[in-house]
């Protein structure tokens, strides 16, 4: 539960911040495009939100 909630809050907070600094924030090599990048992945590797849920919905 802890990082289905987690990882997904972090894809609002850091697709916020993106778009807070504005085409800058698209270009590959400013700090906020690889945050957003390094989060992403956050919803997919050690399982994907979607799995994570079932498994939360399994035991409820
Ligand atoms: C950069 C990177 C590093 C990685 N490093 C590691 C590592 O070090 N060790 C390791 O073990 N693995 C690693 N992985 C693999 C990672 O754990 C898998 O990519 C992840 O578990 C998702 O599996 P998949 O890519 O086969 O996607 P799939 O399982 O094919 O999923 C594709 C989509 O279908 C959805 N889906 C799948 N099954 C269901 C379901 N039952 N119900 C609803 N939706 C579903 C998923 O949520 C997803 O949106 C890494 C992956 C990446 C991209």
């Amino acid at each position: 539960m802890l990082k289905a909630c987690a990882c997904e809050t972090l894809q609002e907070v850091v697709h916020g911040c993106l778009q807070l600094h504005g085409g800058t924030g698209f270009i590959i090599g400013a700090p906020i495009e690889r945050m957003a990048r390094d989060a992403r992945i956050l919803t997919i590797g050690g399982g994907t939100t979607e799995v994570m849920l079932e498994e939360v919905a399994k035991r409820m």
